[in-house]
Order: C-alpha cells, then structure tokens, then sequence
C-alpha cells in the first residue's frame, strides 16, 4: 500500500519538483504524477527507486494520510527573499515535525494551548496583557521555549537545510506550533520566538498573519513582551553609550541592536543617537552576530525531558524514527539545535510505554 500525499509531501520535504524526481529515481514524469494523483500505483522495485532518491524509508510511504500545515496560516518574513520551493519544503519538515508530536502526544500528557487571542489592541498592550496573564510582571522574560511549551506551544527546530528561512508559528488543529531557526545567535532566537508567540496571539488561525503590517506588529510585540518599557526605562540611562547598551542587553537576554531598537521607541534615544549607536554597533559585529553573546541557546524542555523518558524506558530514539516511518537523522533534524543529538546508532525496539505520563515542566 501506497499513500500518494506521501510521495507529494517527502518530495516537497527535498525541495525536489516532479522533473527533479523523476530523473532521479529513474521514473517517468507521467507515472510519477499518477502516483502523486493516486491515479496508479507504483510496483514495489519502482517505489523502492522513490524511496531511495528522497531519501526515506519505504515504510514512510505506507503510513496513513498526513495533516498538512495550512499553508495560508503560516506568517512567513522575508517572503519575497526565499522561493516558494524552499518555504514548501519548510512547511512539509513542519508537517512530518507534527507527526512527531502527536506521537508524542498519545505517550505523554502535555501542557494545554493557554494563547491568549487579541485582536483590536496595539502589540505593546498585547504584549502586557499576556505578561500578567502569564504572571510574569514586568521581570524579564525567561526561557523563551521553556516559557511556550509550558503554555502549550508545541516548539521544534526548523531544520538545519533551511537556514535561509526565519522562525515561523501555524495553528495545527487548535494546537499552536513554533518553528524555530536554530542556527542563529541565542538572543536572536529568542527574539524570533517572542515574535511567533506575537503571531499567535494577535493574528491566530482565521485571521490575517502575513504582510509587513502583521511583521511590524509581531516584532513590536516581542520587543514590548521580551523587554518591559518600566524595565527598560528604569535600567537604561537617556542617551545611552553603545558600551551601556551592549552591557544592558544582558538583563533581558536580547541583541544590542533589539535593545537600541526599544530604547529609540521608548524616548532614550534620539533619532541621531539611534542612528549612531546603529552603525557603532554594526561597525564591531553586532549585525550580523552576537559578540560575547549568551553562551547557550534556549532549548527544549519538553523534548529533551521525552527522550529522557523514553531512553530510561528502554525505547531508544531509532524505534521511535522507525515507527513514524522516519530515519533517525530526519528526526535529529527536526530536534536540532534544541535538544542533545539523539542518534543512538541501535535499532533495538524498546517496549511500548501504555499509560501516558505527565511531564513536570519548569516554565
Ligand atoms: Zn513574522
């Protein structure tokens, strides 16, 4: 058995069109949209050869149907920059990442969505209003991924093959996902998962998400939410130095250039001293890196605690690639950047685990 939204979604998934595959694998451009179509089916040697060119198991394509993210529900940035190929294959990587976590899902009791939805208020209200919802004051937030997984927010790595595509969040069935470049700086990632969760919050899963209107409010949204204006304007002098404000960025674990930013919005700085402090800090490495940034990047609690789990249980990472038709370095992908490397070189099954446990969470 065969299921074409597979073969579709695997090609996606390897940015491949149908003429790239079907040189490939060796396969006739005509059989091989009959396969996607379901119109045919393909023998098992000719399967194999699709298989192997997109670099899954065949199992993979035995599974059943799969719930694709809503490609109109996703806010990507940068629209203009990335090809539709490259977004596409993003897209599907996060519809096989959701496969992982409702696998997870059945195994272990999760936190529940708690995002808020707001709708009419500006994105710095917003910003406050779920900071005391959340019960977090005007302190400096914590752990970003830490923070939405505790909320409900199921966080994954985009993987590494799409370093040139930015964070991106997408409800999923009225579970909220996050997906997470991971190859950049930690305070950058930071920043990029406040602004998903301003995406969340703001723009939700029936309302409009794209556009540079919804980017400049979803980056507002962070720039309030990860650095609270009575924060702000207690710690940081009028007129700041570059040499303040890069010492200030530690307090709230953002960039330089987020903290300038915020400091220019609030009144400590002039448009002039904006500007300055703009190009200072571009001139010592501070646009395009993190100089003397966080040492660590955020990561995952909840993946990392499952694994654990699974791992103490006997269930090694490759049984759980192999039952989601994956292979273990597919899975590594989705958790990069997030959680310890859990390749595990074994391909011993462990026993299933049949109550679901709950996983104690620190937000
Ligand atoms: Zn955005």
């Amino acid at each position: 058995m065969v299921t074409p939204s597979r073969i579709t979604l695997a090609r996606k998934r390897r940015g491949m069109t149908l003429a790239d595959l079907s040189k490939d694998a060796k396969v006739s451009l005509q059989s091989l949209s009959n396969y996607e179509t379901g119109r045919t089916v393909p023998r098992r040697a000719t399967m194999g050869r699709i298989a192997k060119a997109l670099s899954y198991p065949e199992v993979f394509f035995e599974g059943p149907d799969l719930d694709e993210l809503p490609a109109d529900g996703i806010s990507w940035r940068a629209r203009s920059k990335t090809s539709a190929r490259t977004l596409d294959a993003a897209r599907a990587a996060g519809t096989i990442g959701a496969v992982l976590y409702d696998w997870i899902d059945r195994r272990f009791r999760l936190p529940a969505a708690d995002i808020p939805s707001f709708t009419k208020p500006d994105p710095e209200t917003v910003a406050g209003m779920v900071r005391t919802r959340w019960d977090l004051g005007a302190a400096p937030a914590p752990n970003m991924v830490h923070l939405l997984e505790a909320h409900g927010v199921r966080v994954f790595s985009l993987s590494p093959d799409y370093a040139e595509v930015d964070a991106f969040a997408v409800w999923r069935n009225g579970t909220p996902f996050v997906f997470l470049n991971t190859m950049k700086s930690a305070e950058r990632g930071r920043f990029d998962a406040a602004h998903e969760l301003g995406h969340l919050v703001m723009h939700g899963s029936d309302r409009e998400c794209s556009g540079p209107e919804a980017e400049r409010q979803a980056n507002d949204f962070a720039s309030a939410f990860l650095m609270p204006a009575a924060g702000v304007l207690g710690h940081m002098p009028r007129g700041a130095h570059v040499d303040q404000i890069i010492k200030g960025r530690t307090i709230w674990k953002v960039s330089a250039m987020a903290l300038t930013y915020r400091m220019h919005d609030l009144g400590l700085l002039t448009d002039w001293q904006y500007r300055s402090a703009c190009t200072e800090l571009s001139k010592r490495g501070y646009r395009t890196g993190e100089p003397q940034g966080m040492k660590k990047r955020e990561t995952s609690q909840i993946l990392t605690k499952v694994f654990q789990a699974l791992w103490a249980n006997g269930t090694r990472p490759s049984a759980v690639a192999a039952e989601l038709g994956l292979t273990v370095e597919e899975m590594n992908k989705m958790l990069f950047g997030l959680t310890a490397a859990i390749a595990d070189g074994g391909d011993k099954h462990g026993k299933g685990d049949a109550q679901r446990r709950t996983l104690s969470l620190v937000p």
